[in-house]
């Protein structure tokens, strides 16, 4: 069926990427599960979950620091299902440094991926996308409401996806094609479970301490919101950046 809207997907493997892809499935659109190499994670269990509710998924391997990577993962869902329509740039990483001992490299490799990743996801995905188009970009608390100590490469990827969606709302509404992010709170994923670089399981459970909702996130919270703005149902929602977070950044602390 050539009808059946198409999407593609960064860092579906794992965490919020994995299950978008399964949500996006389960609504009828079929889904790019774009898998970096160097992921520990299997992407054939996204796959999997995708089929087993139904739906029609492909894994294409990708590496969102390269132009011609992110490029071919487009063309390749074009040869093989002639459309693309929705692009879900999700690929992320996090590390933690301290700012006065961040080197240019590690400014560089974390910007490369998680603002330079994400313009080439968007970049690709609307050479192919015609009228009813979507691109969702993944930003964060952290950049997107908040600063974060320690991380100040990562917020400010973050903060630079909003203006990103906001600049390719206006350039391509006249073509039909909207461009929003997800500003996620605390999501329990691989990223977030990292106590290295992120809140670790115990800074996670504590969370629901402050949390208004009383605990963190499931990725399915999140995949939601991004069907919705990838749906026709959001066709005058564009150049927004959506909090999905239990309402921990509006709420005061007393
Ligand atoms: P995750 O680690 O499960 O997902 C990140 C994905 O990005 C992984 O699948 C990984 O393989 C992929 N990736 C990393 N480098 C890549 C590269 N060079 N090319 C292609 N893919 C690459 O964690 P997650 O929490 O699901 O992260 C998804 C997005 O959500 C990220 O952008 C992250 O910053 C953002 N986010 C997460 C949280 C949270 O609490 N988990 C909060 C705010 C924002």
């Amino acid at each position: 069926m050539t009808d059946q809207p198409v999407a593609m997907i960064t860092g579906a493997a794992s965490g919020i990427g994995a299950a978008t892809a399964v949500c996006l499935a389960e609504k009828g659109i079929r889904v790019g599960i774009g898998t970096f190499p160097g992921d520990p994670h299997d992407p054939e269990t996204t796959l999997k979950d995708v089929r087993d509710g139904g739906g029609e998924g492909m894994i294409v391997e990708v590496d969102v620091r390269s132009t011609a990577s992110v490029d071919a993962f487009a063309e390749a869902l074009v040869s093989t299902w002639r459309r693309l329509d929705v692009a879900v740039a999700n690929a992320g990483i996090l590390r933690e440094a301290a700012f006065d001992t961040l080197s240019d490299e590690q400014w560089h490799d974390l910007l490369d991926v998680d603002l330079h990743g994400v313009m080439r996801t968007a970049r690709a995905g609307l050479r192919h996308m015609g009228d009813g188009g979507s691109v969702t970009a993944i930003s964060s608390i952290a950049g997107g409401v908040y600063g974060w100590q320690a991380h100040a490469h990562y917020a400010t990827a973050k903060a630079g996806v909003l203006g990103l969606v906001r600049s390719l709302a206006v350039e391509y509404g006249p073509r039909g094609i909207r461009a929003n992010a997800i500003i996620p709170g605390l999501i329990r994923t691989p990223q977030s479970t990292d106590a290295v670089n992120s809140l670790g399981p115990e800074g996670l459970e504590r969370a629901g301490g402050y949390i208004p909702w009383g605990r963190v996130g499931d990725p399915r919270e999140v995949a939601e919101v991004i069907a919705f703005l990838s749906s026709p149902q959001a066709s005058y929602v564009s150049g927004q950046a959506i909090v999905v977070d239990g309402a921990l950044t509006v709420a005061m602390r007393d």
